[in-house]
């Protein structure tokens, strides 16, 4: 079989591109031409009729309705309780419910209370919902279109804490983290290292000029010197406000950004 694939739903921050009643360039960009127009952060890894859906923001129905065909995901990871990776969930289930099928959804288990409190009808187990409608992802991980796939807890900033998840195969190895700040180093050892792709949320170009207490996701200026996704050789930076602009080029070898609807092949 051939290897699996990455398919970029959405690659925005929570505010999606172009921003409300914001007239800077890149989202008067977004308005017309587009290559800046950004939904809010969701991605696919598929492998044969296997298929993983990471985070399920409050863009996720159009994500779906624009795929060439309907899916049910083997599975689904949401990796934190923030409405631009989980507000797509009441959509999720309604989904899946009209297609007959059961979901699998996972989350970390702290996260799972935060999503009950969110989506209180959804965990009742009536209707389309069953009665627990997400399932703590378990610590061993999850085998899913090839891979193992594990979470593990980051810091994000002002937001608190986020997680990101780690794929590994016998053959290749990556991680998708979108909401993380300030990694410690222990953690980047054990996690974040002998990858060979790394999704790295950057948020903003530069925010040196912004107080660091408060701010929550790296910028593209700190990525491109984070020793461990220089390491990771191949970096794909996602989870873009609109203060990226995806046409310049980007001064870090290895290092691209994502844009909506890129696929890459893993493996
Ligand atoms: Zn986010
Ligand atoms: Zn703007």
């Amino acid at each position: 079989m051939s290897p699996a694939e990455l398919h970029f739903l959405g690659t925005s921050d929570s505010k999606g591109v172009p921003r409300f009643w914001c007239g800077c360039a890149v989202c008067q960009e977004a308005r017309t031409t587009a290559a800046n127009r950004r939904t809010r952060s969701s991605a696919l890894v598929r492998h044969g009729a296997d298929t993983l859906l990471l985070d399920c923001g409050p863009d996720l129905h159009a994500q779906l309705a624009r795929l060439d065909t309907p899916l049910i995901p083997s599975a689904v990871l949401i990796s934190h309780a923030h409405n631009d990776h989980m507000l797509g969930l009441g959509d999720l289930l309604d989904y899946v419910g009209y297609a007959g099928g059961r979901l699998n959804i996972y989350a970390p288990e702290k996260v799972i209370p935060q999503l009950q409190e969110r989506f209180t009808y959804a965990f009742r187990g009536n209707g389309f919902h069953r009665a627990a409608p997400v399932q703590p992802l378990p610590p061993q991980g999850l085998d899913v279109c090839g891979y193992t796939v594990r979470a593990f807890e980051v810091p994000h900033g002002a937001n608190g804490t986020s997680h990101a998840f780690r794929f590994d195969s016998p053959t290749h190895r990556w991680v998708y983290m979108t909401d993380a700040l300030d990694v410690p180093a222990d953690i980047a050892a054990c996690w974040l290292s002998n990858l060979h792709l790394l999704v790295l949320g950057a948020s903003f170009y530069d925010e040196s000029a912004a107080e660091r207490k408060g701010r929550s996701v790296y910028d593209v200026l700190e990525a491109l010197r984070l020793p461990w996704a220089r390491a990771a050789g191949h970096v794909l930076l996602s989870h873009l406000s609109h203060d990226v602009d995806v046409r310049q080029p980007l001064p870090g070898e290895g290092f691209r950004y994502a844009r909506e609807g890129l696929c890459v092949e893993l493996g």
